[in-house]
């Protein structure tokens, strides 16, 4: 069983290798923003709560993030392992976080801290793109959307994620250093970060997980 953290800026490539690792390791991959955004788009409880901090760029508050991560933890599914992407995101939430993980008996293998310059996260986010029918990631420059005709799943519905407009790209950066960054100390004064560069082609930056994994 392995239980995997990926901590880095927003736009760091984060969910795009959280979903290869779980692919190859057979551990499911706990989003709280896919989480969040799901439930804004139904419009739960949990989604009008989260849907102004959010849009603002701002974390959502530690309580409801908590609770929530309590309830998918425990679910059957993620017995086999579990790679927190997006999670934790303040000292509150890791230490709720190993306080859960001490009462479930799990145990954390490795923090994956996926480093990539701000300038570089601005140019990835303002030109993000996805797919409402198919969820796949797109970039106008780099990696531009099909023709909407060639989608996964019918028809390629490309949008903006409302957060990904410049100011709150900015926002969003700024909370990144202030309140999440304080995590990189947390976990390597427990002998579990591992420092990845974010910067390179999807494979590379892949090969680098999967030796940091292994020699755990
Ligand atoms: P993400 O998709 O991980 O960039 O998350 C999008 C937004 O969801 C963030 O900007 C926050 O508003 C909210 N969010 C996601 N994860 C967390 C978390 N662990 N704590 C607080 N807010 C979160």
């Amino acid at each position: 069983m392995k239980n995997i953290i990926f901590i880095g800026p927003p736009g760091a490539g984060k969910g795009t290798q959280a979903e290869l690792i779980c692919k190859n390791y057979g551990i499911k991959q706990i989003s709280t923003g896919d989480i969040l955004r799901a439930n804004v788009a139904q419009m739960t409880p949990l989604g009008i709560s989260a849907k102004s901090f959010m849009e603002k760029g701002k974390l959502v508050p530690d309580e409801i993030i908590i609770k929530m991560i309590k309830e998918e933890i425990t679910k059957p599914e993620n017995s086999n392992g579990i790679l927190f992407d997006g999670f934790p995101r303040t000292i509150p939430q890791a230490i709720a976080l190993d306080n859960m993980m001490v009462e479930l008996g799990m145990n954390l293998d490795r923090v994956l801290l996926l480093e990539v310059p701000d300038e570089e996260i601005i140019l990835r986010l303002s030109g993000r793109r996805i797919c409402r029918t198919c969820q796949r990631t797109f970039h106008i420059v780099f990696n531009p959307p099909p023709d909407p005709k060639e989608c996964d799943r019918g028809v390629c519905d490309i949008y903006q994620r409302e957060d990904d407009k410049e100011e709150t790209i900015m926002k969003r950066l700024a909370v990144y250093h202030d309140q999440t960054s304080p995590l990189i100390d947390y976990y390597e004064s427990k002998g579990k970060l591992v420092r990845i560069n974010g910067v390179g082609s999807l494979e590379s930056i892949y090969d680098l997980i999967t030796k940091a994994i292994q020699n755990n």
